[in-house]
Parts: structure tokens; C-alpha cells; sequence
């Protein structure tokens, strides 16, 4: 049912005064939520109708601030027409909301409608204090702003993105889904380094976890196909993007994660080194003279996959793979041997696993990856059924042999409909708004 229609539905609760003048009040169900992710110099927005968690538009603005602007705006709905494009100079996150505003207005989906009933925002770093998505005011802004500090690339534009959408609809709920908060639950024995407490606390040093949004989603799509509830199974979730996080989650509750207190931590990922010894960083410095910020530079955006050959694209690496360069051979090795130390630490923690569980750009669509990190396996029940692996398809899908132990399966990640859901979940079916 589109929108539209049930406005006309709701009608009947409309009030009519007694000198007959139009209706002052209509009561509207408001069902649409608009899903924002705001990056240093990108916004990357969604609106979808919860009814039918159906997309209306999707969109994204890139390099907020240079002459080089671009705004794609895609309408989703029936009836809507194709892509749109705008490029020159858009100044800031303001005029980048308003731009997005704008092309959502010229599709009929204006976020001054009254069916839209929240804002969601992905923010990145929760902290400890942020287990739950969460109605942002005044107080919430400014715990957000305390956790900069541990999520200096994030929080800042994260919070841009919240403050933003709050001037253009300060009546509205604006809802934070933070990347962090599926991972709170977490043991202390999994959450803490073994460094000197004091210290630790002193500065909140502790294991936090990132893409908390995707391995909640895709744990609960895992029970799902294998015709469960989350608390009957165990999941180890492997979520390959460019950047990477793998996650053991217990009858619905994640006991470990791969990412640390920054999303460094952990796998192979297309730019970030993941585990290293700490020392390194000591040589780096002592030794090769370098400053904190290029080893920094040098961890997070010149090493995994990119540092190892000089392509972090999974496609590019597997051509050049087939093509028998020894480079690309290499790196495509190194992923796959920490991938599977994952899955075998990740087996030792939950004790039984039901399920292994690929998601994101790679895990969805490299078959050579997943079968190479099963490969070898069959001990703890897992394997893939080479026809069951190369099929293409966006929907979950077992691909492990119907006698396999443990199930292996391929199930698409989709962190707006999530942070969308969670953040309708929270404002409720039933607010209205006065029309
Ligand atoms: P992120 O959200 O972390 O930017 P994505 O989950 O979109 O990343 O994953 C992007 C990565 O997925 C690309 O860098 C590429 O390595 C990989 N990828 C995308 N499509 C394919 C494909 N068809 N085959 C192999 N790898 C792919």
C-alpha cells in the first residue's frame, strides 16, 4: 500500500468543525524513515517505507566541500523516473541535506512529510554507554562528542550528519545506531587487553567492535534460513567488505569480534594491516624514523590487502590470480590464513557452531574466498558444495553440502534496512503526527 493511500484510509479520523471548514487534525500513521551515514566528506542516505520495509530512494553525496561535488540520487518507488546527477560545489553537510532534501521534494517524498517518522543515523562509536539505538537530545550529542577521542575519523562526522538533520526537522526524533553497540555484549574476558588496568580505564582502552549493524542483521537472517530463533544458534559471522570484521555471536548475543577499540584490529582488510605485533609500531618509529601519524597513515590506509600487492578490489586480486602473479598469489594468502585462524578461535570460543556465515562485498560475491577459507576444514564439520558456491543471487543461501556438519551459508548484508528498522522500532508504529 503506498503512502499516499493510507493517508487517504486515515481520512475518517479527520475533525470537521461545525461551521464545516476543512479538517484541522488529521491523525497519520507515519511510516517512512529516512537512514543517513555521514562520512568526513560524504553522505550517503536511504528512505524506506516500513510497512513493507520497501526502499523509496537511495542516494549519496561525495567530496562535501570540493569543487568536484556530486550528488546521485536514485528513486526506488513505482512510477518514479531514473538516476539523477548533480555536480559543482556543495559547501557543507547543511547544504548537502538540503540538496538531498530537494531531490527527495521533487519526487514527492519530501522530508517535510508528514509520513516520514524518524531519522536514523549510523554513528560509529557508542562507547560502553550506548548498548541500545538511542533517541538523540541534547545530553546524547554530548556523549558522543566524549568518545571522539577513541573514534577521531568517525564520531565528528557522524555528529556533523545528526546536528544537520536536527535543524532541518527539529521536530523530529533523530535515532543513533551505533556500529559498537551489538558487540557490548561482549565478556570481559573477550572486551579487555591484557595491559595494566589502570591504564586502560584511565582511557577507555578496551575492545569495542565495529559493523556491530551487519553481524546483528545477518546473525538473525542466519536463524532465519536455518528455521530458528537467534537464541537456538551459534554463528560465526565473517563480514568481508574493504574493511573486514569477523564475529562470534551465541544464541543472539555476540561473545567476540575481530575489531578492536578501532576497526584496525583483526582480519586482513583491503588498506588495514588487522593484527599485528605492537612492537611493529615501536620499530616503525625507533627504527625507521617515523612519525605516529605515518605509521597511522601507513596501518590504516597503505597495508592489508593494498600494502601486500597493490590492489584492495577482490576482483582485480583474483584476476591477476588466475593470471598467475605471484604478488596478488601472496596476499590473496595471507587473507585467507587469517581468515581461517578466525574461524577455528572463533569454533574454540562458541564450542558448537551451526553456522559460518559470509556477508559484504567479498563474503557475498568471491566464491574462490570463501571456498579457500573452508578448504581444509571438514574437522570442524565445515565444507562447500562447489556447484551451490558459484551461484549468484542477493538473497541467503546455503552453500555447504547437504551432509556437512556445520552449515555454511552466503547471506547479503543490508545495515540501513537495520539501522532503518531498529530506529523505527523505537519511535513506534503508532506515532502521528497533526496534519
Ligand atoms: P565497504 O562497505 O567496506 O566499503 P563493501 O562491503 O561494499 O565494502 O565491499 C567492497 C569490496 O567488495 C570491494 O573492494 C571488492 O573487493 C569486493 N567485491 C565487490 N564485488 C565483488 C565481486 N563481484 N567479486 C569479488 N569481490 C567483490
Amino acid at each position: 500500500m503506498s503512502p499516499a493511500a493510507s493517508r487517504d484510509d486515515d481520512d475518517h479520523d479527520s475533525m470537521t468543525t461545525t461551521e464545516g471548514r476543512q479538517p484541522v487534525t488529521a491523525h497519520t500513521p507515519a511510516t517512512r524513515v529516512l537512514v543517513l551515514n555521514s562520512g568526513s566528506s560524504s553522505v550517503k542516505y536511504q528512505l524506506l517505507e516500513m510497512r513493507d520495509s520497501s526502499r523509496l530512494a537511495a542516494g549519496l553525496v561525495e567530496r562535501i566541500g570540493e569543487e568536484t561535488s556530486r550528488l546521485v540520487h536514485t528513486p526506488l518507488a513505482e512510477g518514479l523516473g531514473g538516476k539523477r546527477e548533480r555536480t559543482g560545489r556543495i559547501a557543507d553537510h547543511a547544504a548537502a541535506l538540503e540538496a538531498v532534501a530537494e531531490e527527495l521534494a521533487r519526487d514527492g517524498l519530501g522530508i517535510d512529510s508528514p509520513d516520514l517518522a524518524a531519522i536514523g543515523h549510523r554513528v560509529v562509536h557508542g562507547g560502553l554507554k550506548f548498548s541500545e539505538p538511542t533517541v538523540v537530545d541534547d545530553a546524547v550529542l554530548k556523549e558522543i562528542e566524549r568518545l571522539v577521542p577513541v573514534a577521531p575519523l568517525h564520531n565528528p562526522a557522524n555528529l556533523t550528519g545528526i546536528r544537520t538533520a536536527r535543524q532541518l526537522r527539529p521536530d523530529l526524533p533523530q535515532v543513533a545506531v551505533f556500529d559498537t553497540a551489538f558487540h557490548t555484549t561482549m565478556p570481559e574476558h573477550a572486551a579487555r587487553y591484557a595491559i595494566d588496568t589502570a591504564t586502560a580505564d584511565a582511557h577507555r582502552i578496551r575492545r569495542y567492535g565495529f559493523h556491530g549493524t551487519s553481524h546483528a542483521y545477518v546473525s538473525r537472517k542466519t536463524a532465519e534460513l536455518l528455521g530458528k530463533d537467534p537464541s537456538e544458534v551459534n554463528v560465526i559471522v565473517l563480514h568481508l567488505g574493504n574493511g573486514a570484521s569477523a564475529s562470534a555471536v551465541e544464541g543472539g548475543r555476540c561473545v567476540d569480534t575481530s575489531m578492536g577499540l578501532t576497526p584496525l584490529e583483526g582480519l586482513v582488510m583491503g588498506t588495514r594491516s588487522g593484527d599485528i605485533d605492537p612492537a611493529v609500531t615501536f620499530h616503525l618509529k625507533r627504527v625507521a624514523g617515523m612519525s605516529v601519524d605515518e605509521i597511522d597513515e601507513l596501518l590504516n590506509k597503505k597495508s592489508g590487502l593494498v600494502g601486500l600487492c597493490g590492489d584492495n578490489d577482490m576482483r582485480e586480486i583474483r584476476r591477476r590470480v588466475d593470471e598467475g602473479d605471484e604478488r596478488a598469489a601472496l596476499a590473496f594468502d595471507i587473507y585467507i590464513h587469517r581468515l581461517k585462524k578466525y574461524i577455528g578461535a572463533y569454533t574454540a570460543v562458541l564450542g558448537r557452531v551451526d553456522a559460518v556465515v559470509f556477508t559484504a562485498g567479498v563474503g557475498e560475491n568471491a566464491a574462490p574466498v570463501r571456498e579457500a577459507a573452508v578448504a581444509g576444514l571438514e574437522s570442524l564439520g565445515l565444507a562447500v558444495d562447489a556447484e551451490r558456491n558459484t551461484v549468484r543471487s542477493d538473497e541467503p543461501r546455503i552453500i555447504s553440502p547437504e551432509s556437512a556438519g556445520t552449515v555454511v551459508a552466503v547471506v547479503p548484508t543490508d545495515e540501513e534496512l537495520e539501522i532503518a528498522r531498529q530506529t523505527f522500532a523505537l519511535v513506534g508504529e503508532d506515532r502521528t503526527i497533526d496534519a
